[in-house]
């Protein structure tokens, strides 16, 4: 069997399963197979493949088959300009959390020598990225799962970014490191009505704990507003991502806790996803 029968066949299979993007995700899986790109593949679709290879093929296959995310069978995401390494019980980078990034960096265009806490850093996906656009920032990241920790210090070191981040395993609850000029934070915001609609291959695979925010959502962004208001300093931007539907309850949470809303911003999607502020 050469590699674009095995790669039809992939597809095949995936698409019995449902799976949407099932060519696509066939080729990449095959890249992986040969941890080569998948330009490598397409261009010696005529090669043959040994068993050995076959097998493992199959094996991702039939991985990809039961919805285990892409990005978890290659154990990496692209994210910003950077490739970030991801593992089970890490969330999943995602595009329109890229925003926070932007804007981060746009409302800090001037702005030298800035102390960044990322609450809830997870891969580390949105720190690291903005410490590797600005090269005097200072950055802390803090999460609750340890596994989130080592997994975001790797990403640093891969990154070059290791010696200007500290980062800390511990809930927001009992955080009481330094004072920041910028705080960024992707809490979970699902609430239980949306979380039952989840897409399955998020359900199944990616840690609730990171997508799921209590009832109506807020009760971690609640949180994280509430301990950011002692963690930053006066004049300081908060800038969080938010649930479609939660635009309202978020400003007057933050309102209430001395934030002046700057801008709130949409998604590719068109759903209003974050929110930019300042500490009064
Ligand atoms: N900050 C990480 C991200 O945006 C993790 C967020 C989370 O686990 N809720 O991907």
């Amino acid at each position: 069997m050469n590699i674009n029968d095995a790669i039809y066949k992939g597809k095949c299979v995936l698409e019995k399963n449902f799976i949407k993007n099932s060519q696509l995700d066939s080729e990449i899986l095959m890249s992986k197979v040969f941890n080569k790109d998948r330009k490598f593949v397409i261009l010696n679709s005529k090669n043959k493949l040994d068993k050995e290879k076959i097998n493992f093929f199959n094996v991702l296959i039939s991985q990809r088959s039961k919805g285990k995310p892409i990005a978890y069978i290659l154990n990496k995401k692209d994210f910003w300009k950077y490739e970030f390494k991801v593992e089970k019980d890490v969330l999943i980078p995602r595009p329109d959390t890229e925003i926070l990034v932007e804007q981060a960096l746009k409302f800090t265009k001037n702005k030298i020598n800035l102390r960044v806490l990322d609450i809830g850093t997870g891969s580390g996906c949105i720190l690291l990225s903005i410490l590797k656009e600005k090269k005097n920032f200072y950055g802390v990241g803090v999460d609750i799962s340890k596994k989130c920790i080592n997994l975001s210090k790797t990403n640093a070191f891969k990154l070059g970014i290791k010696n200007r981040l500290k980062l800390f395993n511990s809930s927001i609850d009992n955080f009481r490191y330094g004072k920041y000029d910028l705080i960024i934070s992707n809490p979970p915001y699902i609430n239980k009505l949306d979380f039952k609609y989840l897409n399955k291959d998020v359900v199944n695979f990616e840690p609730k704990s990171a997508l799921y925010g209590g009832l109506d959502g807020t009760s971690e962004i609640r949180k994280v507003i509430k301990r950011s208001s002692e963690l930053i300093k006066k004049n300081g931007k908060l800038i969080l991502e938010i649930g479609f539907d939660q635009k309202k309850k978020v400003t007057k949470l933050l309102n209430h806790n001395g934030f002046y809303i700057n801008k709130i911003f949409k998604d590719l999607a068109k759903n209003d996803r974050c929110i930019v502020s300042t500490k009064i």
